[in-house]
């Protein structure tokens, strides 16, 4: 992915930014980095553009891949009671 316009804010380039971007929604990135990317997205547009696409593709593809732990509580436990209760028990 090439950047047009290369800019530097919050002390970080455009290009630092797209590299760091998947560490970042994984998680992996310590706190002042995460800041860092926060700030420039929240100054730059081309980057917060890219950003809010690559999260949504992102999120859309871990939705999709259902990884082990991505299911929220209640529904494990909605599809375990729906499961063990059956029909025609009692
Ligand atoms: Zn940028």
């Amino acid at each position: 992915m090439k950047v047009q316009d290369e800019k530097v804010i919050a002390g970080i380039s455009c290009s630092q930014v797209l590299e760091r971007l998947s560490d970042y929604l994984d998680g992996d990135l310590p706190p002042e980095g995460r800041e860092q990317v926060e700030a420039h997205l929240r100054g730059c547009d081309g980057c917060s553009r890219f950003g809010g696409e690559f999260k949504a593709t992102v999120s859309a593809l871990r939705g999709l891949l259902g990884r082990p732990g991505g299911l929220p509580e209640g529904f494990r436990a909605r599809l375990r009671r729906s499961l063990s209760s059956g029909s025609g028990r009692e």
